[in-house]
């Protein structure tokens, strides 16, 4: 008897943030080789996007495929994931993201201002003459404390993730 391990909820809810949730389903169920057409029928995804995702996901070194050739010279493929290199992603985005949330809010003091389209610093702002090129908004300056406030809740919530995987 085959006895299917799933994803911990970590890698889980990080793989559906970053790559979707179709990706995550199918990550999810390939513990032991499977067959494409298994994988679609089990999902109830289409073939063809079950596909479309074995492909990215072996670009992305996520899973290994193996080929079994009959006599008739018809080849079967079987896909599973990767274990280690799947955890590696999932630390890897924790901790980038992470560090990025810490540069932002450590450089949370400037003074920040955003149009409709993007947020820029004063420098940026007068150069621009506090216009913005792109979408012609006026550039506002933004209440960095509201903006900080969603960056350490967010810091928080991958810092929890982190310290559960
Ligand atoms: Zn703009």
């Amino acid at each position: 008897m085959m006895v299917m391990a799933t994803l911990s909820n970590v890698c889980g809810s990080v793989l559906s943030e970053t790559l979707g949730d179709d990706t995550k389903k199918i990550i999810n169920v390939i513990s032991t080789p499977m067959e494409d057409k298994d994988i679609s029928k089990e999902l109830k995804l289409d073939t063809s996007r079950v596909r479309t995702i074995l492909n990215e996901l072996l670009v992305r070194n996520l899973v290994t495929v193996y080929r079994f050739r009959h006599d008739t010279g018809y080849c079967n493929y079987s896909w599973v994931r990767r274990e280690d290199k799947i955890n590696e992603y999932v630390d890897r985005y924790l901790s980038d993201r992470i560090t990025e949330l810490d540069n932002q809010l450590s450089c949370g003091d400037l003074i920040v201002f955003e149009c409709g389209c993007k947020r820029v610093d004063y420098g940026t702002a007068i150069e621009q003459n506090f216009t913005c090129p792109d979408c012609g908004g006026k550039y506002g300056q933004v209440d960095a404390s509201k903006g900080s406030r969603q960056l350490k809740s967010e810091l928080k919530r991958l810092s929890a993730l982190r310290n559960a995987s």
